[in-house]
C-alpha cells in the first residue's frame, strides 16, 4: 500500500512513546513528531505525523501517510486534532477528517486514546519508531544517544 521506511529506531514503553507522540514543539517542520506503528504480527504498518499548533497551545495535528511518497509532506493527510486544553490530551475526528471509520482514524484512535492516555497495555504485537527526525524540531538526528531517544540533546534539554 503506502512505502515506508521501516528500519528507524524503536521507541519502547508507554511513557517514551506519549512522549514522542506529543514531543513536538510547534515549530510545524513537517518531519517533527513522525513515526510509523507496525503490527509485526500481520506486517501491516502505518505511518502518523503528530504537530503542534504552537508552542503555547496544548493542540496537535494529526496527519497519515496516505500517498506512496513518504518523504513529500502533500502525501501526508489531515487525520483529526489531540486536545489537551481541559485534562489529558485526547484525539478526536473534526468534520474535515476522512471519517471514525476509516482504518487510520481507527488506528490511532487506538493507539493515542485507549493505549498512551487509555489503561490498555501496549500490545506485544505493536512496534513504533520513528525514522531519524527530532520528533520536538524535526531536524535530522545523526548522534546515538539521540537518534534511539528520538529527540536531540538540546530538544531533550528543553522538555525536561
Ligand atoms: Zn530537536
Amino acid at each position: 500500500m503506502t512505502e515506508t521506511i521501516e528500519s528507524g529506531p524503536f521507541i519502547v514503553g508507554k511513557e517514551a512513546m506519549k512522549e514522542f507522540v506529543l514531543g513536538s514543539n510547534g515549530s510545524r517542520n513537517w518531519r517533527s513528531g513522525l513515526f510509523t506503528l507496525t503490527n509485526t504480527k500481520a506486517g501491516t504498518h502505518k505511518t502518523f505525523t503528530v504537530q503542534r499548533k504552537d508552542s503555547e497551545t496544548p493542540m496537535w495535528f494529526v496527519r497519515y501517510l496516505g500517498g506512496d511518497n513518504n518523504a513529500c509532506p502533500d502525501n501526508y493527510y489531515y487525520l483529526g486534532l489531540i486536545k489537551g486544553f481541559a485534562g489529558d490530551p485526547v484525539f478526536k475526528g473534526t468534520t474535515a477528517s476522512p471519517g471514525d471509520g476509516t482504518s487510520m482514524f481507527v488506528a490511532f484512535n487506538w493507539f493515542f486514546n485507549d493505549v498512551l492516555m487509555g489503561s490498555r497495555k501496549v500490545p506485544e504485537a505493536l512496534a513504533m519508531n520513528h525514522e531519524g527526525y527530532c520528533s520536538r524540531c524535526g531536524r535530522l538526528l545523526t548522534v546515538g544517544a539521540s537518534v534511539s531517544r528520538g529527540f536531540g540533546p538540546k530538544c531533550y534539554g528543553n522538555m525536561q
